[in-house]
């Protein structure tokens, strides 16, 4: 219990998670789409996607609820609000950094959709939270799995709830489950948890919140990181797969080239020990994809450009 109490206290800390909201931990990003749909659905799910993980998720909850609507968006778009009635009681769901094709959802398109919509607003920050400055009060519903940004063995996951959440937790009261969200959130207001977690897990996470710089200070890294390789990529004629830079994420860097291009620069990278991250669903062979989490030390970028420079060099 002293663990878990403190623990949330550094994420707090590190993260500049406002004091009001709760933390809880599950297992995975993937469990927190079942409780969000389990316990803190009352009317309509609107899900805005452009990618793999947005739109699982949306399946996942409408196979719990079928309270789910897709709307997808464009690639290069931020997803338009205006066109959809949307009531109070609905839930407004957004992938923060979509990990299949580095989009992501700009600060303002968050706290545009906070200004207009009175309802509860979810967000998939798997691959961004611990990377980037979050605008938590502009969502109510933050959550992530740790093997991503956070950088720590997976099987954990962080669910990060505003006041609003916690009241529709309770107001729904939805128990019929081993992870109902009033039931997770009465036992970690008292730093339990409803069943035995991933101690070495949490413990990891209190080690690494303990040693980590303040967000702020991790994402301008990040983002100079990313400016610079796409500085670097361009001056190669490469370009990353999202032209617009108001929905291109700091942290997953998706870069497009021809097929041949693409599987021909991945076997040149095995060859000097570099594993590049493929592409995914759609864009599997024409792109391949840079984590740019804060645990890939700068000699890694620089090893990176090393391979890239020597391969490009050629065009
Ligand atoms: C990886 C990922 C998930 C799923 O994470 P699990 O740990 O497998 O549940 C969900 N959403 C996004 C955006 C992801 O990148």
């Amino acid at each position: 219990m002293e663990m878990l109490e403190d623990t949330m206290n550094k994420m707090k800390e590190k993260l500049f998670i406002p004091a009001s909201y709760q933390i809880v931990f599950t297992s995975s990003a993937t469990e927190c789409w079942e409780i969000i749909a389990q316990s803190l659905t009352l009317g309509q799910s609107y899900h805005y996607f452009n990618g793999a993980f947005g739109e699982k998720w949306c399946e996942y909850a409408h196979r719990i609820h079928g309270k789910s609507i897709a709307q997808p968006f464009p690639l290069e778009d931020q997803p338009l609000m205006v066109s959809v009635n949307h009531h109070s009681d609905d839930l407004l769901c957004f992938t923060h950094t979509e990990t299949s094709n580095g989009a992501v959802i700009a600060d303002e398109t968050l706290s545009s959709a906070r200004q207009n919509f009175k309802g509860l607003i979810a967000v998939d920050a798997t691959s961004s939270m611990a990377g980037t400055d979050l605008p938590w009060k502009d969502a109510d519903v933050w959550y992530a799995s740790v093997q991503k940004c956070f950088g720590l063995p997976s099987g954990l996951g962080v669910m990060i709830l505003s006041p609003a959440a916690v009241d529709r937790a309770y107001a729904i009261k939805e128990n019929k489950h081993y992870n109902s969200l009033a039931f997770v959130i009465d036992n970690f207001r008292k730093f339990q948890t409803p069943y035995t977690p991933n101690i070495l897990g949490i413990y990891l996470m209190n080690r690494l919140m303990g040693s980590v710089d303040p967000i702020d200070k991790i994402s301008l890294h990040l983002k100079n990181r990313y400016l610079r390789l796409l500085k670097f990529i361009e001056e190669f004629g490469v370009s990353p797969l999202i032209k617009n830079p108001k929905s291109r994420s700091s942290t997953v860097m998706a870069i497009q080239d021809a097929k041949d291009q693409v599987s021909a620069i991945k076997r040149f990278a095995s060859t000097k020990g570099i594993v590049l991250g493929n592409g995914y669903g759609p864009w599997k062979e024409s792109t391949f994809r840079i984590a740019n989490f804060p645990a890939i030390p700068d000699t890694e970028f620089d090893e990176l450009e090393d391979c890239l420079r020597e391969f490009w060099r050629k065009r």
